[in-house]
């Protein structure tokens, strides 16, 4: 059997059925050790799959670091230290160095330390990142309730439609252009929703492969339907002027783009907090799958074995 037959998610159920693993299928794998929750993750950017050269190198050592902070404030850890996996084809110095200062600014930006590494020669750059974290409590997929809000920390899409823009390689672009540019090269990991996942939600993830999708895994993990309204999804006005441009609809762009980075995470609805920019966008009710406007919503998001 071909890893396109069972795709992404098929895959690691595999791999975790032969580890006969009980810890895997969160964002981050939560170890005890004596009282303390360490959250451990892992995340490759590799060349021509997540990134083309020509993008600004400062941006993929943000990006490295960002996508993996992602992981473990969705599950309500603190980042605290990394460790880097380069692989280098014999390439210009200046360009390594440059990943670096964007690694370096990510770590102060999110208080963490890149302790150390390793680096292989090879045919592509590939940039590896192992993080460790700590959380005073575990958030995973699993603890969804009936009666839950499902909220999103953001406007879903912008990075899908920016990754499009960034592939049509024009000579200039306007500013809404440039905006969704910037979400797709340079993510802002939502650290700002730590202290509020950590102490309310019930359930929570990052949204990496798309809401559809990521939904999905959700429902699935806690056993329970998510009812979701399009209307409540949240579209940014850049990626509404986009599509509008480009004779495109935002709820798909919104459903099945990846790499928003974006949190997707559930408690009861009076926990709305006004400070923060989160929106419910449906709610948790008994049950299986996603629902969207009352009828059955296809996984349509990321996966690394489907893409045509
Ligand atoms: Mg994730």
């Amino acid at each position: 059997m071909r890893l396109s037959e069972i795709g992404e998610f098929g895959l690691i159920e595999r791999l975790r059925a032969i580890l006969e693993s009980q810890v895997i299928g969160d964002d981050t794998a939560p170890i005890k050790i004596k009282e303390a929750t360490l959250l451990l993750t892992c995340d490759v950017l590799l060349q021509d799959r997540h990134f083309k050269l020509n993008y600004p190198p400062s941006t993929i050592g943000w990006k490295a670091i960002s996508v993996n902070v992602s992981d473990i404030v969705a599950n309500g850890g603190n980042p605290l230290y990394a460790l880097i996996s380069l692989v280098l084809p014999d390439m210009d110095l200046s360009y390594v160095e440059e990943v670096y200062v964007g690694i370096k600014k990510a770590s102060q930006f999110y208080s963490c330390e890149v302790v150390g590494g390793n680096v292989s020669k090879g045919e592509k750059l590939c940039i590896d990142v192992f993080m460790l974290g700590q959380a005073e409590r575990f958030v995973g997929r699993k603890g969804a309730r009936e009666g839950d809000g499902v909220f999103v920390s953001g406007a879903l899409g912008d990075s899908k439609a920016g990754l499009e823009l960034l592939l049509m390689e024009k000579k200039s672009y306007e500013d809404f252009e440039l905006k969704l540019i910037e979400k797709h090269l340079r993510p802002t990991a939502r650290i700002d929703f730590l202290k509020h996942i950590s102490k309310y939600a019930t359930a929570s993830m990052d949204i990496s492969d798309g809401l559809s999708s990521d939904a999905d895994q959700l429902s699935k993990a806690s056993d329970v339907r998510l009812s979701l309204l399009s209307e409540k999804i949240p579209i940014s006005k850049e990626l509404a002027t986009f599509c509008k441009k480009h004779g495109k609809k935002p709820i798909e762009y919104a459903l099945s783009g990846g790499e928003d980075y974006q949190l997707l995470f559930t408690h009861p609805p009076d926990r709305l907090n006004p400070f923060l920019s989160m929106v419910q966008i449906g709610i948790v009710e008994k049950g299986e799958g996603v629902f969207l406007d009352g009828r059955p919503l296809e996984p349509t998001g990321f996966d690394h074995f489907r893409m045509i």
